[in-house]
């Protein structure tokens, strides 16, 4: 049986996340519903806090918010030591309501909005990770209004590819995101923040994509940031204090999945970091990591009802379930495979191949292709694991359908985190004109 951290299967033959019964789960908050296994978000903080201990660098872990951002997550975050990354001033905005500590934010994307810049400005945030030309010398006027000098890392495109999907790998060259390093630019942008009088360079950021399995890519990208770093130094006479090597630490999704244990990563990017200091006589940087998947990612269930289901003789039979692409668009948008059970009959024998869809107006929404289930009835509930990162992040109203509840469960304990959206979400920002309302017309 597929199962993280807390989930097991109990003695009704049902599964349970964090000591509660996903049946009742089921009764109390409906379906789809978010579980999210606290135990085991925080049990994979600590595993990347401790990992960097051992290794005695100055460090910090920066939760990518991104994968999944709501307050109660921010409070987890705080709570276990990391920082937070945000993209956006709606996720800097959920920080700052949850109490979080500006000053251990920092703040991404490829076009901050000047209002963005501002906010973030105001709240006082630790850091910008600056990622072009137009972002350098709009935040540097902005921080001078401002009366600041505001810390920055400049992310570079160091020219790796991590071996994972095309779409979501960031690494290389031909990427909207950053300065080239390979050609000169990332020097070039290097040496026109230095001369910004409302900016400090801590160093540079390079991130070289996501769900990725293997230690050698991170190594290559330590290896050229670390060697852009002496190269700063040396023609410039600055001194990188930080090097930034972002997130990408992959999860096992499905059987065949083999990351590796946090550790191995965080040993290897230290490792590597020391090596080529020392080599280089340079001062040991902090190294700053920023993992978002790995954090969330396998901590979060998604559980469905199942409604109706299509028989297609000698082709393949479709069961269908009460959400979609509207809470997992990942499918859709990767291909991204998924393992689930009857989580109302987790021991009875797989004897059907299924495929499971949506309830959405589109052939693309489908959640799994092909899985091996006991033979399904309506009303039967589906869990579908490792839905914690990019799934209620990602989540649309398409069709008008109303986003799934969140619960963090605990000891026996389920916290509603994210209410289910009510119709009056849904038609909430709408308006109808004067002339379209129905006592317009009447009169
Ligand atoms: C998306 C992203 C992350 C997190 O990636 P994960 O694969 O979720 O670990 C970290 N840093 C940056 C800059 C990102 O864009």
């Amino acid at each position: 049986m597929f199962l993280h951290g807390t989930s097991k299967i109990n003695s009704k033959g049902h599964l349970e996340i964090g000591g509660c019964d996903v049946t009742d789960l089921a009764q109390e908050f409906g379906t789809p519903l978010y579980i999210v296994d606290e135990a085991l978000v925080r049990q994979r903080a600590r595993e990347f806090m401790e990992a960097f201990r051992t290794t005695g660098l100055r460090h910090q872990v920066a939760y990518a918010s991104k994968a999944f951002c709501v307050m109660a997550m921010c409070r987890v975050a705080e709570e276990e030591g990391m920082s937070l990354d945000v993209v956006s001033d709606g996720e800097l905005y959920t920080a700052l309501q949850a109490g979080f500590p500006a000053e251990r934010i920092h703040f991404h994307g490829n076009n901050k909005t000047p209002e963005e810049i501002v906010m973030a400005l105001d709240a006082g945030i630790g850091c910008f990770v600056v990622d072009n030309f137009d972002e350098l010398h709009l935040l540097n006027a902005l921080a001078a209004d401002k009366g600041k000098r505001v810390n920055v890392l400049l992310r570079i495109t160091p020219g790796v590819e991590a071996h994972t999907h095309d779409y979501i790998s960031t690494g290389q060259q031909d990427s909207k995101f950053g300065f080239d390093l390979g050609n000169g630019t990332a020097f070039t942008a290097i040496e026109t923040a230095i001369g910004l009088s409302s900016l400090k360079v801590l160093g540079v950021h390079s991130h070289i994509g996501s769900q990725i399995f293997e230690v050698e890519g991170f190594r290559m990208a330590v290896e050229k940031v670390a060697a852009f770093a002496v190269e700063i130094r040396d023609r410039l006479n600055h001194t990188f204090t930080v090097l930034n090597l972002g997130g990408g630490f992959g999860i096992r999704y499905v059987e065949g999945d083999q990351p590796l244990p946090v550790g191995v990563y965080v040993q290897a990017i230290a490792d590597a970091v020391r090596t080529t200091c020392e080599n280089a006589n340079f001062a040991l940087p902090e190294v700053w990591i920023e993992p978002g998947r790995s954090i969330i990612g396998d901590a979060g269930t998604t559980l469905y009802t199942v409604g109706t289901s299509k028989d297609i003789p000698g082709v393949r039979k479709y069961i269908a379930v009460d959400g979609g692409m509207t809470d997992n668009p990942r499918p859709a948008l990767y291909e991204s495979k998924y393992e689930a059970v009857l989580a109302n009959r987790a021991n009875d024998t797989l004897n059907e191949l299924v495929s499971v869809a949506g309830k959405c107006c589109e052939s693309g929404d489908m959640l799994i292709w092909d899985l091996k289930l006991p033979a399904v009835q309506s009303g039967d509930l589906l869990a579908v694991f490792c839905t914690g990162a990019y799934n209620y992040a990602m989540a649309s109203n398409y069709n008008r359908i109303r986003r799934p509840a969140v619960v963090f469960v605990k000891d026996g304990k389920a916290d509603l985190v994210v209410a289910r959206e009510t119709y009056h979400n849904i038609v909430g920002n709408d308006i109808i004109p004067q002339r379209l309302q129905k006592e317009a017309v009447s009169k």
